[in-house]
This record gives structure tokens, C-alpha cells and sequence, in this order.
């Protein structure tokens, strides 16, 4: 049966491959999201145990700046999330750049495949991305970037041509190493000459 990792178990295995995923901690009451909150920003999502577009429900409250906010955001997250119980709410700290998507798959006919594209939730409405089959070489996950319209966007230095280059050859052989039906790192948020996924579903 598929099965979607619970969230810190998809951090946990990201990290064994050197995929950074943004600060974060699973809160219980408002009291909890207040304590996460250091004066920057923060997110709150409900993580149901079954994969849902959780933005689409209303169980995402992006920007939280102040303890007031927090609250709300807090409340309309849970309240979202009731009917899709049971569910945690995750405490995120908030980042702002360009949002792509890496996802990986495993298909009946040609095995684990990879994807890379512009991300986060108008991900449908782009249809701008590369699919290759795992494992890549270097040489892939650079034609990979270089194919997409997008490739100014999200190689917008030299630099960070760098970084989604590893990025995919990491993803890769995540995908390549383990049983893994599905893999959705959307949005993976580039910013500051770094980056960091936000929204991790992988499903056994
Ligand atoms: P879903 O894809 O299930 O709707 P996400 O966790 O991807 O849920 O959140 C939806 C959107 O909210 C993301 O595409 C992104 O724009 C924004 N978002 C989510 N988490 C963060 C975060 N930690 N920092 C900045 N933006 C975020
Ligand atoms: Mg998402």
C-alpha cells in the first residue's frame, strides 16, 4: 500500500542526502507556534497523514509576523484541517525567493524518472519541465536546467546553476537508493545563494 512519510521522517532521509529542508517543528497549541516565533516570520501548515493540496484547503498561513497573527493563522489552519483528521501542524520558519519543484516518480514503463521545473502552486499552469531517468550524470542535470524556458529564473547566477545542478544529482540518487513511488519537493525555495524545501511528499 502506498504510504506518505510522515514529514520529519521525510527530513530525516532528505538530509542523508545533503537536501536541506527550512527550519520547522510540529506544534501543538498556539502557545508552541508562538515559542517557535523568534521575531521572523513564520508558516503555518496542517500536515494531514494523506497526501491533500493542503494550500487549496486552507491549511497553509503563510507570513505570520506578529503573536496576534500566529493565532489566526493557527485557528484557520485547524479548522481547515478537521476534516481531514488526523493531521499535525507544522511550525515553518517563512522564506522568500524563487519557488521550483523537483519531483521523481516511479513509472511502469521507464523506471525511476526525475523532474525539474518552475514550482510552487501554479506549478500545472507553467507545464515547464525536464524528465530524465535516473541515475543522471552531471551532464544531464545540466541539460535538465538548461532546457527549460524557465532557465534564466532559476539559474539566475552561475552560482546557482551550481546549486540546482547538485540539487538534482542528490535528488537522484535519493530516488535511485530507495523504494520510493513518489517524490514532491514543491516548492523548493531558492534564495540568499542558498535554498531550502518547504513542502516534502514522498510516498513508499
Ligand atoms: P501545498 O503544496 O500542499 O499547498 P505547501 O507547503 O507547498 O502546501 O504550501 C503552499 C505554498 O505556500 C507554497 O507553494 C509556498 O508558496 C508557500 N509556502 C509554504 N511554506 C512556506 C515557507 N516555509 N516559506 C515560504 N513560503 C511557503
Ligand atoms: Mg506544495
Amino acid at each position: 500500500m502506498v504510504k506518505q512519510l510522515d514529514y520529519m521522517k521525510a527530513e530525516e532521509l532528505l538530509n542523508m542526502y545533503g537536501i536541506k529542508v527550512v527550519s520547522g517543528k510540529y506544534v501543538k497549541n498556539t502557545d508552541e507556534a508562538i515559542r517557535f516565533f523568534d521575531g521572523e516570520a513564520i508558516v503555518l501548515k496542517a500536515i494531514p497523514s494523506k497526501p491533500v493540496h493542503k494550500s487549496k484547503s486552507g491549511m497553509v498561513a503563510v507570513d505570520l509576523k506578529t503573536p496576534d497573527e500566529i493565532v489566526k493563522g493557527f485557528n484557520k489552519v485547524r479548522k481547515a484541517a478537521h476534516r481531514f483528521s488526523p493531521y499535525k501542524i507544522l511550525a515553518q520558519k517563512m522564506v522568500k525567493g524563487t519557488e521550483i519543484i523537483i519531483g521523481g516518480r516511479q513509472d511502469a514503463q521507464f523506471g525511476k524518472l526525475l523532474l525539474v521545473g518552475l514550482g510552487g502552486v501554479d506549478v500545472e499552469i507553467f507545464r515547464d519541465f525536464s524528465l530524465r531517468v535516473c541515475p543522471i550524470t552531471g551532464y544531464d542535470a545540466e541539460s535538465m536546467i538548461t532546457g527549460l524556458k524557465s532557465r534564466s529564473i532559476i539559474a539566475s547566477s552561475d552560482k546557482q546553476f551550481k546549486m540546482v545542478k547538485e540539487l538534482l544529482i542528490k535528488a537522484s540518487k535519493l530516488m535511485s537508493d530507495n523504494d520510493i513511488s513518489e517524490l514532491d519537493l514543491n516548492p523548493i525555495i531558492l534564495h540568499d545563494d542558498t535554498y531550502h524545501a518547504v513542502d516534502l511528499r514522498i510516498l513508499e
